[in-house]
């Protein structure tokens, strides 16, 4: 299924600063607009309103296809409008009149019950997705994001381009997001409008996209799968409607590989510290810094790829079993279940949870995390939990025998409804046994 969806971005200034101009501009646009789309409007409905009368008359069904209007304005404004805007928005002018006439025409011309529609002087200016450019470039630590536009009417042969600078402020973490993957194509930018918004005496452009996503509708909120986040195999997941399960591994072991690679070219690099610093070689230094950094951005770079392949894989696998929960483990609580791997910084995890939630939430997948105490030590199946249960990569129930690979089994165990409550109470309830065992004194 295809979405689409808009974001809207706070114009800071013209890149030219020259807001006296372009903002007078841009009013008289959007006069010039609201009068295009009313002609539209007007044409479609006169061109109606005969057939109407005439199949009133004959008394029969009066339906869209009947009285619709085939005729196009494009040219029509053209004439009127060629000095105000770019011939290109003309067909999109066009199209918004002729949907507003599909919307509103039975109510209009049948019913009679609402006026014929008009569009007021404050209205959107209309913009091309053809000829827009997202432009972001790093100047004094500040990123500063900008967007090409193609407003005026050609003179010359050339269409001149208006560039806009946005506002930091309209860059939280999920428009950042997706004006990244607007950036790299990824979504793809469909109608764009510029508007004025009055009581803020501000400009925004909105900026509209579409992607590919499954039925939202359809995802069920009691299939929940669960993520176990680890260092052999970087995430199991599974559900708990079932068998579902999916290792997602070979990542894991690129990582992993890619990871010794850098360590071992990071060893050969402070061997040689000793005697750099003994020579005193400012070149030398200065050649070693640039090459851990080198390092350390190919180390993020290669980290940052395989966390968006990995967490949009256990996205993917969640729309597969159309599950409407994933949940996760609480990274405070994973430190400490996870001390003894040298290599798990949380820092990697939480970038990757971070990535896993901002895809879930495109696709309307709620994302829940979960204590990940004892969630490795109980068995999924009884639900005995005994520290002894667990061995390396195999899990072996001490209470009902159950074999599972220890992943597995830590997954659907994160996956269970109120699973926090029902590690608590079967800890307290052990509790009350081994106390009621003890001999009396
Ligand atoms: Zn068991």
């Amino acid at each position: 299924m295809k979405l689409t969806k808009v974001i809207r971005l706070e114009i800071l200034k013209p890149a030219n600063d020259d807001w006296k101009t372009v903002g007078s501009r841009l009013r008289e646009m959007q006069r010039a607009t609201a009068q295009a789309l009313n002609h539209c409007i007007r044409k479609y409905y006169l061109e109606a309103a005969p057939k109407v009368e005439e199949l009133k008359r004959r008394n029969e069904k009066i339906t869209a296809k009947a009285v619709k209007g085939k005729q196009s304005n494009t040219a029509e404004l053209g004439s009127m409008f060629g000095s105000v805007f770019n011939s290109y928005v003309y067909g999109t002018i066009d199209n918004i009149a002729r949907q507003r006439w599909n919307t509103d025409w039975f109510d209009v011309m049948v019913r009679g019950e609402k006026s014929l529609p008009s569009y007021r002087r404050d209205c959107p200016i209309f913009v091309r997705a053809r000829g827009v450019n997202l432009r972001e470039k790093v100047a004094d630590e500040f990123i500063n994001r900008s967007i090409d536009i193609k407003l005026q009417p050609k003179t010359n042969n050339i269409i001149p381009t208006d560039n806009f600078i946005l506002s930091n402020r309209s860059f939280d973490e999920s428009r950042t997001a997706i004006w990244n993957r607007l950036r790299s194509g990824e979504y793809k930018l469909g109608t764009i409008q510029l508007l004025y918004h009055k009581r803020k005496k501000k400009w925004f452009v909105n900026l509209s996209y579409s992607f590919e996503a499954e039925s939202v509708k359809e995802l069920d909120p009691n299939v929940r799968v669960g993520a176990d986040l680890g260092l052999a195999v970087p995430v199991c997941l599974a559900v708990n409607n079932g068998y579902g399960r999916a290792y997602l591994k070979e990542e894991g072991e690129s990582i992993q590989s890619f990871r010794r690679q850098i360590e071992r070219r990071r060893n050969a690099l402070r061997r040689n510290e000793r005697g750099i610093l003994e020579r005193r070689s400012g070149h030398g230094r200065k050649h070693k810094i640039e090459t851990i950094e080198k390092l350390r951005e190919l180390e993020n770079n290669f980290r940052r790829t395989a966390n968006h392949r990995l967490s949009r894989a256990v996205v993917n696998f969640a729309l597969k079993h159309r599950a409407g929960v994933i949940v996760m483990e609480n990274l405070e609580g994973f430190k400490e279940e996870h001390a003894e791997d040298k290599f798990l910084s949380s820092w990697t995890y939480f970038e990757l949870q971070t990535m896993i939630k901002q895809k879930a939430d495109e696709v309307g997948i709620y994302v829940e995390t979960v204590e990940p105490k004892y969630t490795s030590q109980r068995c999924s199946k009884c639900g005995h939990i005994e520290k002894a249960n667990r061995n390396g990569r195999q899990f072996k129930c001490c209470s009902c025998g159950q074999t599972f690979d220890a992943d597995y089994n830590a997954a659907r165990n994160i996956a269970t409804i109120d699973i926090a409550k029902i590690i608590k109470e079967t800890k307290i309830s052990e509790d009350d046994n081994a106390a009621a065992n003890q001999p009396q004194s």
